[in-house]
């Protein structure tokens, strides 16, 4: 499945793609949400690694559009709730993941995204 939170971790990795390479834009998604226990001990040590400016992106290219621009400094229950939502809870099922600065596109079928990439476009 593809979650936000695992989104937020993925950057294109075609041979001599380093610029615009992250985060892959999402198109044709059809998205599921499943509720997930709430765990804001775990949330709060992600926060430092999450790439927020990304994720705000991401989250309303997916139509959620309640993520402040900013990370908040001090969150409150209803947001850290929030979080945990866009970035546990909403799973991108199927649909494409372009990377904006070569094009390539990463497949999601099945909430599974296929990363391989062609022969030519591995590093080496
Ligand atoms: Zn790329």
């Amino acid at each position: 499945m593809v979650r936000l939170i695992t989104h937020n971790m993925l950057a294109c990795h075609a041979r001599n793609c380093t610029k615009d390479n992250f985060p892959l834009v999402f198109s044709d998604v059809e998205l599921v949400v499943r509720e997930a226990e709430l765990n804001p001990d775990f949330l709060r040590r992600f926060l430092p690694k999450l790439d927020w400016a990304a994720l705000v992106d991401t989250a309303r290219s997916l139509g959620d559009t309640a993520l402040p621009d900013d990370m908040p400094a001090e969150w409150t229950d209803a947001q850290l709730q929030h979080l945990h939502h866009v970035l546990l809870e909403m799973h991108v099922e199927e649909g494409n993941m372009t990377c904006r600065g070569c094009g390539h596109v990463y497949p999601i079928q099945n909430g599974i995204p296929n990363m391989l990439l062609a022969e030519h476009e591995i590093a080496r």
